[in-house]
């Protein structure tokens, strides 16, 4: 989208109770829309013959601090539709052995803190360093389940701390009001806000912000 009016340079997301949108600038006067709405919304629209590309600007509009920002004629690109998004997987593993998953197939991080990208890459450094000692003995029938488990171990490891941080974090975006408490807090201490971004943005391990002290202080 080109110039979103307000747009200085940072991120934003807006949350509301009909769902969420991210603006990301990308340079050039150019900011990413991401409009993530309830699947409910789109199942109930979906039968009303409800188009969400057709709507993608009357729907911004109902966000209070959008509404007024876009001027649909500065559209760089046809809006795209995907999902749904919440779709996640018993196991990284094929049953049979022989195949594993990486990324959005393995698992789902809701795009609202932008951690997919990050667990897509480092999930395929963890299948690159169970499947290459595997393919080093020089199997030539499917590699075993056996052969496959610590790549799963290693995803549990890795990647525990960040699925319960980021399912609160559903939760809280599900709730507004909820969401309004806790982006009060981070306001009043940017230092919350910091450690908030820093794990998930993969910087300090999720785990310091669960634990109970700590989440205690997101809300009083
Ligand atoms: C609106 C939105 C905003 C997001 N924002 C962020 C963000 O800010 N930060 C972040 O980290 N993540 C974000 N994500 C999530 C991120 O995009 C994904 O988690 C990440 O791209 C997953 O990588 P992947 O390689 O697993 O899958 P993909 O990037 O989806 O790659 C899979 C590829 O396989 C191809 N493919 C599919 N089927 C076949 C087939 N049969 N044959 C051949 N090729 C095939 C597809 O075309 C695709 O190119 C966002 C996602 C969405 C939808």
């Amino acid at each position: 989208m080109g110039d979103v009016t307000g747009v200085d340079g940072v991120g934003e997301l807006h949350v509301s109770a009909r769902g969420y949108v991210g603006l990301g600038p990308i340079g050039g006067g150019v900011t990413t829309v991401a409009l993530v709405v309830p699947l409910a919304a789109v199942r109930t629209s979906g039968s009303a013959g409800r188009d969400f590309r057709r709507d993608f600007f009357a729907e911004l509009e109902r966000f209070p601090g959008l509404a007024g920002r876009f001027d649909p004629r500065r559209l760089v690109r046809s809006v795209l539709a995907t999902g749904p998004f919440a779709q996640w997987s018993r196991t990284a593993t094929a049953s049979g052995g022989g195949a594993l998953l990486v990324g959005d197939a393995a698992d789902f991080f809701d795009p609202f803190t932008g951690q997919g990208i990050y667990s897509a890459l480092r999930g395929a450094e963890l299948a690159a360093a169970c499947l290459i000692p595997a393919l080093a003995c020089g199997v030539n029938a499917p590699i075993p389940p056996s052969a496959l488990r610590p790549y799963v171990r290693a995803r549990r490891r890795e990647f525990a701390g960040k699925w319960m941080l980021e399912r609160l974090i559903g939760v809280g975006v599900g709730w507004p009001a909820l969401t309004d408490r806790v982006v009060r807090r981070l306001a009043a201490r940017p230092d919350l806000a910091d450690l908030l971004v820093s794990a998930t943005g993969n910087i300090v391990p999720a785990r310091r912000v669960l634990a109970p002290s700590v989440l205690a202080q997101f809300l009083w």
